[in-house]
């Protein structure tokens, strides 16, 4: 760890961090998320985001993800998700409302994909509601950048979690430089072609890092449409556990806001079950949807949550509830940042 830890200071400065954040948002939704009981939670008729993982394979190691871990095991296969999966997702996320988010986001980098352009494009083209990626970065090439613009997605939200090379090395690894870069690259491309395109920054507050968040804010804030913030997760106990802080355990808003979609096809509970132990549906099944899902195995879990009788994974699951935070949803990121 770069700089000593101090537990005292790191919450404190997630509590900063996330106030702060949360004075952004319409007054309505500024109470904090302790204050959110099960009688005030609403199940939507649609799900707010559908996270579909485009590829298995990662050009990185970063440690505070569970790739390292994850492409060792005697299951791990590269894969990449095949037209035929993705068709149908598209064709019925394309019935649901506009305030059903695609976003790409999965065990592995989705610009690995070969066909991740015209994935999108398909996407844009298909859907009613808004499509996001989320990426290193170290792949974002002139060419890949100027296709992807292109396709006109709605955001791009690189992950940096880092302010110096130092700590970037600590929690990602890779080329600090080259990263800084991309982005700016990325950022001098979308004004220069007046693409429509809203570019993210994100930083995963973690114990090697959160001495730099606040500065975090000040060099991305004037460059990029929105600086993002989230919390640091064990993937329910696959790596180390370093940022559990004493809170009340409530229900967690991710059960309530996204469906998680593998490249293989198959559903989990939830996007931080990389081994697929809570797998509930599996859309390679022609009789398979994912409002069906939404509906029945999810609402099943929903319900868990409310009376306290948690599925598996939530029972195991130390941080990630604390990290799918109620009021600041990615989605509703997406939808400040895009209509700005
Ligand atoms: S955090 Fe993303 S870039 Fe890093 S190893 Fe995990 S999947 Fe790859
Ligand atoms: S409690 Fe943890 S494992 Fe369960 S849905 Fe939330 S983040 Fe996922």
């Amino acid at each position: 760890m770069g700089k000593e830890f101090n537990p005292t200071e790191y919450q404190k400065t997630l509590r900063q961090i996330f106030l702060q954040e949360q004075r952004n948002l319409p007054t309505d939704l500024q109470k904090s998320t302790d204050t959110v009981v099960p009688k005030e939670i609403i199940t939507t008729e649609f799900p707010a985001m559908i996270q579909v993982g485009l590829s298995t394979v990662c050009n990185m190691r970063c440690p505070e993800c569970y790739y390292c871990e994850f492409q060792k095991s005697p299951n791990f296969h590269p894969t990449f998700m095949s037209p035929q999966i993705y068709r149908k997702i598209i064709d019925e996320v394309g019935k649901f409302p506009e305030t059903t988010l695609l976003r790409y986001l999965g065990r592995g980098e989705s610009l690995t994909h070969p066909n991740i352009i015209e994935m999108v494009g398909e996407a844009k083209g298909g859907i009613k509601g808004k499509v996001a990626l989320i990426t290193n970065g170290l792949l974002m090439a002139d060419k890949k950048a100027c296709a992807l613009l292109e396709t006109g997605i709605d955001v791009v939200d690189f992950s940096v979690d880092a302010t110096t090379s130092e700590t970037y090395a600590l929690v990602r690894g890779g080329r600090f430089d080259v990263l800084t870069s991309s982005i700016e690259n990325f950022i001098n491309l979308r004004n220069e072609g007046n693409y429509p395109t809203r570019i993210m920054a994100s930083f995963l507050i973690q114990p090697e890092n959160y001495h730099e968040a606040e500065e975090f804010r000040e060099v991305w804030k004037g460059k990029v449409d929105k600086v993002i913030f989230r919390r640091y997760h064990s993937y329910a106990g696959k790596i180390q556990e370093k940022a559990c802080v004493p809170e009340e355990r409530h229900a967690c808003a991710s059960l309530w806001n996204r469906v998680n979609i593998n490249e293989s096809g198959r559903i989990t509970l939830c996007y931080i079950d990389w081994d697929e132990t809570s797998v509930i549906a599996d859309l390679n099944d022609p009789e398979i949807t994912i409002l069906g899902t939404w509906r029945n195995s999810y609402e099943e879990a929903r319900k868990g949550h409310i009376s306290g009788e948690l599925p598996e994974i939530c029972a195991s699951c130390q941080t990630g509830w604390q990290a799918a935070h109620w009021q600041l949803s990615y989605e509703r990121a997406v939808n400040m940042v895009t209509e700005k």
